[in-house]
């Protein structure tokens, strides 16, 4: 018997390594510990690219972000209790964004549940809130069907996180190949397209709009929906405004991109394609002030329960982004679309672009010290790459940069997201880093964060040079959240006493040498207060494409946002 048998047997971590390596997945991110470690050394001895992170909330943001950029979710790998509790922020922030993404975590041993085991919790249950699906396999034999399912279920319809709970002892347990319940990869999700008669009520109303706007969002991106939209874009000539991630599915400088005059363009259109956004805060739910009362919707999605959420659509057409807009071309050729660039609209439109862009480029050239953020912004967007992968984190810095920095292709953009979630930039940037480096070695990835949101994960630097991954970090530097004190004003502030009682909550140590721990870990670092100390250490930055860098830009700790025309953008103004 013996030798015979014992080629037969396989692990559990084994079982698990194989099936997301049968179901197509690449990329795992996590901390090991007790009982995890077996599944990531069998994952790397299976092909997985294997990446150890510094907080599970980082690996998990990492490897939902794979599945943005991929189609393919990334794996979250997570020790019991804690590391699991740690990741659930990834989960919700993976759903939130609907974004694919599995999440692996070791639980206590079977014979030990309901004693108090170490690191016990109640881990399914609790997974359910923010997956689509949360399982524990019963047994060895059925990890390959749950891992299939899972996988299936995070890229079918809408996307979103799945978590799976693997009992310690299933780790190291074995059990005979013969009877495992082996599985094939699943299908790629299916392609649905909208109903014919739905198709051709939008297009009506589209020719019959007077101010039509397309509206694009990260689902557009997600499903790749790209050279239809811009064909689309072309076709009928007609105005376009990108969500903050879908900027570039069309590229920034297209002309008819009117991301410089959003407002305007919400406030008074009168017909709107809304291709893969939901209705909510990002766009201010649909509703008036910043929307005409009267404004017709056509809403197109995969989700046929969003369809209708805030506003009643004029038309729903429930469907693949890609597949629906090739349908409306189709149509559009039929009986052609050509919206006059002369109109009303387009003038009011152009007209609007023209003096934000005005605006913007004033405070860019100010030349006084400390820079503000549209002189920074200015700097970057001369000299970055045009098809580098832009990462943006940070209350002002994310805003302001988002207007500053084009995009000119798609999903090059990572940011908050739907749940304007801080702490997720090292992770995207990694997990991004990693995509390119198999797929498009060229490109740069290039995270653009404020001080705040950096300090959330920034010990992931560790990470970025241990695996040699040559992310530029640019720190907008402000001393705080929102705005911070210079050193005198620290220092004068620091005399009322006790600094727990008068350091004003939004205040970070002013001057701190956040690129000191890129340098602490082999990386390159730069602290930079001029617009000339800036370019250069940009220059060199951009041009060593081996090293990991991080440039920390001291602002003005006051240097705000340009004026807002109306009181209730303050806010939420994306
Ligand atoms: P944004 O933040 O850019 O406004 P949201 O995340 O709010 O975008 O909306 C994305 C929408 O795209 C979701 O409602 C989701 O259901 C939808 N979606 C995702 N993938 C597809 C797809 N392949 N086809 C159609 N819609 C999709
Ligand atoms: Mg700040």
């Amino acid at each position: 018997s013996g030798s015979g048998a014992a080629a037969e047997a396989v692990s559990g971590a084994q079982l698990i390594a194989e099936s997301l390596k049968a179901q197509n997945i690449e990329y795992m991110f996590g901390i090991v510990g007790i009982p995890v470690t077996e599944i990531a050394i069998a994952a790397q001895a299976v092909g997985i690219k294997y990446v150890g992170m510094r907080n599970e909330q980082a690996a998990c943001y990492a490897a939902s972000a794979v599945g943005y950029l991929t189609g393919r979710p990334g794996v979250c790998l997570v020790v019991s209790g804690p590391g699991f509790l740690h990741a659930l922020g990834g989960m919700a922030n993976a759903t939130m964004n609907c974004w694919p993404l599995i999440v692996i975590g070791g639980s206590s041993d079977r014979n030990q549940e309901t004693m108090g085991a170490f690191q016990e919790f109640p881990q399914v249950e609790a997974g359910r809130l923010y997956n689509k699906l949360s399982v524990r396999p019963s047994s060895l034999e059925v990890i390959p069907a749950v891992i299939e399912k899972a996988v299936r279920t995070s890229i079918y319809g809408r996307p979103g996180s799945c978590y799976i709970d693997i009992p310690g002892d299933f780790v190291n347990l074995q059990v005979n190949k013969r009877s495992v319940k082996y599985v094939e990869c699943c299908l790629p999700p299916p392609i649905s397209t909208a109903e014919h008669s739905a198709v051709a009520k939008a297009a009506s109303i589209i020719a019959h709009s007077r101010q039509p706007l397309l509206i694009i969002g990260k689902g557009a991106a997600y499903s790749r929906a790209e050279n239809n939209i811009r064909k689309l874009v072309d076709l009928c000539g007609l105005p376009f405004l990108p969500t903050p991630m879908a900027k570039g599915v069309v590229p920034d400088n297209h002309p008819n991109c009117v991301a410089a005059a959003r407002s305007t363009a919400l406030q008074h259109a009168d017909v709107i394609v809304l291709l893969g956004a939901r209705l909510n805060w990002i766009l201010h739910f649909g509703l008036p002030p910043r929307f005409l009362h009267d404004v017709k919707i056509i809403q197109i999605d995969i989700c046929a329960e969003e369809l209708g959420n805030n506003v009643r659509p004029a038309a729903i057409l429930l469907g693949d982004i890609s597949a629906v807009t090739k349908q409306l071309l189709e149509e559009f050729s039929k009986r052609p679309l050509k919206y006059p660039s002369n109109s009303e609209w387009w003038k009011r439109l152009r007209e609007k672009i023209t003096n934000n862009e005005e605006r913007s480029k004033g405070l860019a050239l100010q030349k006084s010290l400390p820079m503000n953020y549209y002189t920074v912004f200015h700097h970057i967007r001369e000299l970055i790459p045009k098809d580098c992968i832009l990462v943006s984190e940070g209350a002002n810095t994310m805003d302001i940069g988002r207007t500053m920095v084009p995009n000119y292709y798609p999903r090059q953009r990572l940011d908050a997201g739907t749940f304007g979630t801080m702490g997720v930039g090292l992770g995207f940037a990694i997990a991004a880093a990693m995509v390119a480096k198999d797929r498009t070695p060229e490109k740069r990835v290039i995270c653009i964060e404020g001080d705040s949101a950096f300090g959330f994960s920034g010990m992931e630097v560790e990470t970025i040079c241990r695996y040699n991954l040559p992310i530029l970090i640019i720190v907008v530097n402000n001393n705080g959240i929102y705005t911070g004190l210079d050193a005198d004003a620290w220092k004068e502030m620091l005399k009322f006493g006790d600094p727990a009682t008068c350091v004003p909550p939004v205040s970070l140590l002013p001057n701190s040498h956040y690129e000191e721990i890129m340098s602490a870990f082999g990386g390159k670092g730069y602290f930079v207060k001029t617009p000339e100390e800036l370019q250069s250490a940009l220059k060199a930055s951009v041009t060593d494409k081996q090293t990991p860098s991080l440039i920390n830009v001291m602002i003005d700790p006051q240097s705000e946002r340009k004026k807002q025309e109306f009181p209730w953008l303050t806010r939420s103004n994306l």
